[in-house]
């Protein structure tokens, strides 16, 4: 399978027969492939992608699997629970990887994102920090839960439960977010470092490592939580030295990113993605209440959008091919 990846490194890997989004694919098993075996060799372009509306564009689904021999490790850094989730089809991909391949799913802080009033009618609880958290955890669990239903023994979930914001009032719309404390910032280094990741995924907080952008927070746009999961892994990363590929993500709260790699899935695996969302029940009642659609609609829908973006004038053709939405990803090497 080796021989059939395309180069690694050189202007070779933007020729025009990148593509499909199968041979996107590709670039990214090669890029992780790459990562594991020599960091010397880490001269990969970050725009992988991008290409994807080529006339000559015909993708397969079948072809869609990581295919390197390499076994890696993923650590996936979820600022909140249920940003595990949002990348199931990714999270797929590298359960499904032939090498084999560790997911490590690390949530930062579980104490944010539900409503008093989901406590007291919904779950018959006083909206207390601890009540907070056991219910988000609980969410959490039951996601990992399902998706090892089908990816038996593929993940290692591990919630960190770092300092959060919440003090004096405890108000719904600033509580259960990490701080940016020294505390925070070695518990975090400390797991990052011994979890040791080839591949580090977080959602999109800014344009590119290591020059971040200013703070979209407070008063703009964006995401505290996110945006300071990404000075935490900034940071770790900082400190370890270590060459690794990071992934961020879109989501619906996403300022700006590059789309450089994205994982097309299929209305099968839409169905699946959504009843594993939906396991959120607080997030799911939230929006539901507050947008008016369900959370899997939430995180599914810019997704489909995403997709016809990226398709552009060959939508037909993605649509014959069963595309139902993607995840997509801005890909960096930092410390290479
Ligand atoms: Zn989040």
């Amino acid at each position: 399978m080796e021989a059939q990846l395309p180069p690694a490194s050189g202007s070779s890997t933007r020729s025009t027969d990148r593509h499909t989004a199968a041979v996107v694919h590709q670039i990214f098993s090669t890029a992780i492939a790459s990562l594991s075996s020599s960091a010397e060799e880490m001269t990969f372009p970050t725009h992988a992608g991008g290409s994807a509306s080529s006339p000559d564009a015909a993708i397969s689904l079948e072809g869609m699997r990581c295919s390197s021999s390499s076994r890696f490790r993923v650590a996936l850094i979820a600022p909140h629970p249920d940003d595990f989730d949002i990348l199931a089809a990714t999270m797929a991909l590298f359960a499904e990887h032939p090498g084999g391949c560790d997911i490590r799913v690390c949530v930062l802080s579980c104490g944010s994102g539900v409503e008093d009033s989901f406590c007291t009618e919904t779950r018959g609880v006083e909206p207390t920090p601890q009540a907070i958290r056991k219910i988000r955890r609980g969410e959490q669990q039951a996601g990992c839960n399902f998706f090892e239903e089908k990816y038996p023994g593929s993940v290692t979930l591990k919630f960190l439960e770092l300092e959060e914001s919440g003090a004096p009032d405890y108000a719904y719309a600033t509580r259960g977010q990490t701080l940016l404390t020294p505390v925070n910032f070695d518990a975090f280094a400390l797991y990052l470092s011994e979890v040791d990741p080839d591949v580090v995924m977080l959602p999109a907080v800014y344009e590119t490592l290591p020059a971040a952008e200013p703070s979209p927070m407070p008063g703009g746009p964006g995401n505290a939580g996110h945006y300071r999961c990404g000075k935490l892994v900034e940071e770790a990363l900082r400190r370890s030295g270590r060459p690794t590929a990071l992934l961020q993500h879109g989501d619906p709260k996403t300022v700006s990113m590059r789309h450089d790699l994205f994982t097309p899935y299929d209305a099968e695996t839409r169905e699946w993605k959504a009843e594993m969302l939906r396991l959120h029940e607080s997030q799911h009642v939230r929006n539901l209440e507050t947008r008016g659609v369900g959370f899997d609609s939430r995180i599914l829908a810019p997704e489909l959008v995403n997709a016809k973006e990226l398709a552009g004038a060959r939508w037909e053709v993605w649509v014959a091919k069963g595309v139902a939405g993607v995840e997509v990803f801005q890909l960096d090497f930092v410390n290479c």
